[in-house]
């Protein structure tokens, strides 16, 4: 293979089985690999895009609309062609929405590129002037950036509402968004919000338009004894990592028992040591107990004659939401225990949600954790109501977060492709070629929502751009009726970072792919191996360099079969 002269000898440095692509071969084999990405996803982008149905080996099935999704669980294994998912995968982590957006972008950028490379452009002259364009492009971003208070609820709602456009939640977006903009608002703390406060509990059977929020926590759980109370008011709530239970005794001690006295005597101490534990709880008070461990069946009997309501086995994770919204610390020894550990809820009653009995723990004073119960007629209808929810509360925290908007619809697209058009002329050489390239291909978004909207893209790109060059800069694509309409008259916003990190991750992924001129690949991996030796190679080893690479395309979709 890889072959130098040394002398007249051949030095062979690479073993006979690798495969190695070099130049423009090796560049452009990654570039219809990006490219291709994109092509996969382009069609469902925007409010009037299409959904895509994707089978899994086992015949599982999941209908989507949602960028990421789709790449996950599409089966790609070319590396040049992985490193657009990471796009949508980083835009995913960062917003939650816009993953198609930043993948359409990369993909775009790569293959204006190409027609760059074509002549004869290097690609590093390339990598450069793309880099300068992204900067300008989140100045110019910056520049048109709405401001939005965190209080603005009727803002909020229209960014959840936005997002949730021509997904599956978008015939019940009214209901949803107030939901939504309310959950983001409960868990918010001051400026930041974390989302893993919002529990998503979805729930086959019923209409979408039910959907309801609970200002507090749904524990998956039923109380451990039927003579315990369904539900109590104004409850103080305590919160045990540790079992009720007496410990065990060690492994290798031997209880002897000669008689039966004695027995009685060792289960009378048992039970006794089990009564204190819950003498100990109602002493501090506790008319509510959930236990992360197990509760012996005896402590539950004494818990149900003290009227207690407990909760046995409850997820770490649950009982950390819990603590963050009834105020209880978290006890390890029952011995311990004093009042003001307990925490306080008005309501805490189990409930049934579609013949699943769960406990609701409601009227915290200050809720920072609240669960959303989705509701939808069948389950591929639910999962996707949750998914467009997910993108849905990443944008209205991101909103909050950085108080920033621009109305969607194709207008900051055009808004930029002017912009950057503009800028080139003051950056000269041959980066400037670079800049414009970034400029045409950024219109790719609002072509591509006139194009899956039905619409003539060029009659909608002249459009809008007579309108921006006229300064109406709000001024994008209604997806349904094809008009060029004041955006954020229309409602249609969506954060700032959205844009940003779309244009961030698309240009990183584009100048990495780029500046790739040589693609060796250990030979002695064949295809379908790959993936194994991905996740044990350490960091660096060229080992993990995936199965599918000699192939050119080969290795793409193997999930996918002829789908798309
Ligand atoms: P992504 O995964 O990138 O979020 P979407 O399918 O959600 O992809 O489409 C987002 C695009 O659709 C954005 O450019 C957004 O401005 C646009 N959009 C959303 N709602 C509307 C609308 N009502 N009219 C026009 N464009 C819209
Ligand atoms: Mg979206």
């Amino acid at each position: 293979m890889a072959q130098q002269q040394m002398g007249n000898q051949p030095m062979i440095v690479l073993s006979e089985e690798s495969q190695r692509t070099s130049g423009k071969d090796a560049q452009s084999m990654n570039i219809t690999a990006g490219t291709a990405v994109a092509e996969a996803v382009r069609t469902t982008l925007g409010p009037k895009g299409m959904d895509k149905m994707l089978v899994d080996n086992s015949g599982s099935v999941v209908v989507t609309n949602d960028g990421v999704t789709i790449l996950d669980e599409m089966d790609i294994e070319h590396p040049a062609a992985n490193m657009i998912v990471e796009v949508a995968q980083t835009q995913e982590d960062e917003v939650g929405d816009g993953t198609t957006t930043a993948v359409v972008m990369a993909g775009e950028l790569l293959s204006k590129a190409e027609e760059l490379l074509d002549q004869d452009i290097h690609a590093s002259i390339l990598a450069q002037g793309y880099r300068q364009a992204a900067e300008k492009a989140k100045e110019i971003l910056d520049e048109n950036a709405i401001d939005v208070d965190a209080d603005d609820t009727e803002t909020l709602e229209k960014v959840a509402a936005t997002a949730m456009t021509g997904k599956g939640a978008e015939s019940s977006k009214d209901v949803l968004s107030e939901l939504v903009v309310r959950a983001v608002q409960s868990v918010a703390d001051g400026n930041t919000v974390d989302t893993d406060n919002i529990q998503i509990e979805t729930v086959v059977g019923g209409a979408t338009d039910e959907s309801e929020l609970v200002e507090g926590v749904i524990v998956d759980k039923e109380r451990v004894h039927d003579n315990m109370p369904f539900a109590v008011e104004d409850a103080d709530i305590a919160l045990l990592d540790t079992a009720i239970e007496v410990p065990e005794t060690e492994l290798d001690t031997e209880v002897n028992v000669t008689d039966p006295d004695q027995l009685q005597q060792f289960l009378d101490q048992e039970e006794a040591q089990l009564k204190e534990y819950v003498d100990k709880l109602a002493e501090a008070g506790a008319d509510v107990v959930f236990c992360q461990k197990g509760i012996d069946d005896m402590a539950q009997h004494y818990l149900a004659q003290e009227g207690i309501l407990a909760v046995r086995r409850a997820k770490k994770s649950d009982i950390e939401a819990l603590s963050r919204s009834t105020g209880a610390r978290i006890i390890s020894n029952i011995d311990d225990i004093e009042a003001d550990d307990l925490g306080f809820a008005g309501s805490v009653a189990q409930k049934d949600i579609a013949g699943d009995e769960r406990i609701f723990v409601e009227d915290v004073e200050d809720a920072k954790a609240v669960t959303m119960i989705l509701r939808g007629g069948t389950e591929h209808v639910v999962d996707e109501v949750e998914r467009a929810i997910e993108d849905s509360l990443g944008v209205v925290a991101a909103t909050l977060e950085d108080g920033k908007v621009l109305p969607g619809g194709g207008a900051p697209e055009t808004q930029l492709a002017l912009g950057l058009r503009d800028h080139a002329d003051s950056v000269g050489g041959r980066e400037q070629l670079a800049v414009e390239a970034f400029a045409d291909a950024i219109d790719v978004i609002p072509r591509t929502l006139a194009e899956n909207a039905g619409h003539d893209p060029i009659d909608s790109l002249v459009d809008l751009r007579s309108k921006h060059d006229g300064g109406a800069v709000t001024s994008g694509l209604d997806a349904y009726s094809g008009e060029v309409v004041d955006m954020e008259e229309d409602g249609v916003v969506e954060p700032l970072r959205v844009k940003t990190q779309a244009i961030e991750s698309a240009t990183e992924a584009a100048v990495m792919i780029l500046r790739i001129d040589d693609v060796i690949a250990a030979g002695d991996l064949k295809g379908g191996q790959g993936d194994d030796d991905e996740d044990e190679g350490g960091p660096g080893g060229p080992g993990g360099a995936p199965g599918g690479m000699g192939g050119g395309m080969g290795g793409m979709g193997g999930g996918m079969g002829g789908m798309m």
